[in-house]
């Protein structure tokens, strides 16, 4: 696939292209933990992710999910957040994107993925021929925003993981890119680093998922960009492979 510069340029996160096995820096989950807000590993409570809709969900249509979404009281961000944010993007998208979680520029406009980070997810996008809204769909494992931008606690994440599930069976996309280590980990339901989730391609029930840096990170950690072009280089070929074997 023609390598899209620009937009990352943009940015001042031009890929450059790099050797494979590139020398091992600072990882996200390292980088994280040095952060003062980050506690660790995702707690094995967290999944709910691959449990049973709850009965009221199992039917649910778009709308009633984005009803579900906007009143809903599961858990006890509903009492801090300006609104829940359901997701955004073609409803029958064979890509589905994925993130923690709103922060305040979602929670104020009610769209994933609207401030700088927002800007440079849009920008891998462009990377690999794919914008949000065309074939693209983008939601969080949480919906609504923790105060402060902490991380989701598990009992939120247990709370909220049934939209996630509706949603994706709503889609039936053909891959999902999981962002951050938090969505990966919680995806699937594991505790290892995204240093190690990374690189590879994963199921989530039978969806080939891929794992890369969260662009938050990567506008702190630029340095990562490279391994980020190989997880998106790896999602298309992923993609392109499924392609033809149908
Ligand atoms: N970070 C996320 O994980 N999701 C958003 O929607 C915004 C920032």
């Amino acid at each position: 696939m023609a390598l899209s510069k620009a937009a990352w340029s943009e940015l001042g996160l031009t890929p450059r292209w790099q050797r494979r096995g590139i020398a091992a820096g600072a990882n996200e989950a390292e980088a994280k933990t040095a952060a003062p807000e980050v506690r660790g590993d995702v707690p094995a409570v967290v999944p709910a992710l691959h449990s049973a809709l709850p009965s009221e969900m199992v039917t649910l249509d778009w709308s009633g999910l984005q009803a579900a979404v906007r009143q809903c009281t599961r858990c006890a961000l509903h009492e801090t957040r300006t609104q829940g944010v359901l997701g955004v993007g073609d409803l029958k998208a064979d890509w589905l994107i994925i993130g923690e979680a709103p922060g305040a520029d979602e929670d104020r406009l009610g769209e994933p993925f609207v401030g700088q980070a927002g800007k440079l997810l849009d920008a891998m996008l462009a990377g690999i021929g794919l914008k949000r809204g065309e074939g693209v769909y983008i939601a969080n494992v949480l919906k609504s925003r923790p105060p402060g931008n902490r991380d989701p606690q598990p009992e939120e994440v247990a709370a909220c993981a049934p939209y996630l599930e509706r949603q994706i069976a709503l889609i039936q996309p053909r891959i999902i890119l999981a962002l951050g280590r938090f969505a990966a980990q919680t995806l699937l339901l594991t505790e290892t680093p995204i240093g190690r989730l990374r690189g590879k391609v994963h199921t989530y029930r039978g969806v080939p998922l891929v794992v890369t840096y969260h662009p938050a990170y990567l506008l702190r950690n630029p340095a990562d960009k490279a391994k980020v072009w190989e997880d998106l280089r790896l999602a298309v070929r992923t993609m392109t492979a499924a392609g033809q074997a149908q």
